[in-house]
């Protein structure tokens, strides 16, 4: 039902690569040389999610300016999954939970291994579990940052753009001209998001961008899906196209069943099974909370090993 057109691998130590070329801005068509600034002033993929290599040559400086906005509301949507699982973006691994607020996640490095510290006010909550057995497990409340919705859909959308072949752009217009204004929505219809995780915390530190395009082309299926994966956590979103959705009815659910295999620092690779993914609606313009309201960790004091969970909010 699907090709895949499109697929990129950024992780630590990846070539420094270069996507597309500066005759114009990709987004609002601006030319010239003097618009663009540094080759390596648009990131491909958030430098926030740890990209340190894949760049855009067609994305103009104003343009990459006004994005960060976007950038800015989807990291802070999965702030908890980058602390815990140790990305580093542009000045470290992000803190999740302000300065006063009731809990905070931190990420350090202590001679050269990652440690978590968790505080939290009074309010962490310890389940129990089988304390003759040496289990334990505690329900840790996250508070994590406001975001605002519709811009962290449009941070995926304008990601997905950058990737698609040159040809494919006069498909997209709508998309693309929406992001010029921070409140347009993309296309009309719920901005909705299939959201999986992996396994939190020790995250591959890897992005990878795929792109899937409908093979049949009177199929009643959503032309294009863009799937980003971070680390542990994975987004998938129909890109919708200003003619080749017209006859698509709004789908239920994104529903891909992501398994990857991510490059580890010390060589070879983890398998990663990503859950069936969470579906949201980032419609909204009003900031709220990121989607998880705590994480249960479970660890097992004779054997040492633990888990965290993600627990939604309802
Ligand atoms: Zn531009």
């Amino acid at each position: 039902m699907y090709e895949l057109i499109v697929q990129e691998l950024v992780e630590p130590g990846s070539m420094q690569r270069f996507l597309g070329e500066r005759t114009s801005c990709r987004y609002c068509g601006a030319t010239g040389s003097a618009v663009f600034g540094k080759r390596r002033n648009a990131h491909a993929l958030p430098a926030a999610l740890g990209n340190r290599t894949l760049f855009s040559l067609d994305e103009c400086r104003a343009c990459n300016d006004k994005f960060s906005i976007y950038e800015d509301a989807l990291c802070k949507a999965v702030g908890p999954f980058l602390t815990l699982g140790g990305v580093r973006g542009r000045s470290g691994v992000r803190k999740t939970g302000k300065t006063g607020s009731k809990s905070t996640v931190r990420h350090t490095m202590l001679e050269g291994k990652r440690q978590l510290s968790i505080a939290s006010e009074g309010d962490a909550e310890l389940m129990g579990g089988d304390q003759t057995k040496g289990l334990l497990s505690l329900t840790m409340p996250v508070d994590g940052d406001k975001f605002v919705p519709r811009y962290a859909y449009k941070a995926l959308t304008k990601v997905g753009l950058s990737m698609l072949p040159a040809e494919e752009l006069p498909n997209f217009q709508r998309a693309i001209a929406s992001l010029d204004d921070l409140d347009t929505e993309p296309h009309p219809g719920p901005l909705q998001i299939g959201f999986s995780y992996a396994f939190v915390g020790n995250a591959p530190p890897a992005l990878a961008v795929t792109l899937l395009r409908r093979k049949d082309f009177s199929a009643q299926l959503p032309y294009m899906i863009f799937l980003l994966m971070a680390g542990s956590v994975c987004f998938q979103i129909w890109l919708r196209s200003d003619n080749r959705d017209a006859d698509v009815p709004e789908v239920g659910r994104l529903g891909i069943r992501f398994n990857a295999q991510l490059p580890k620092p010390e060589g070879g690779y983890f398998p990663i099974n990503y859950c069936d993914p969470l579906q949201f609606d980032w419609s909204d313009l009003t900031p709220r909370l990121q989607p998880f309201q705590a994480f249960e960790l479970a660890f097992n004091a004779q054997t040492t090993e633990g888990s965290i969970t993600p627990i939604p909010r309802v």
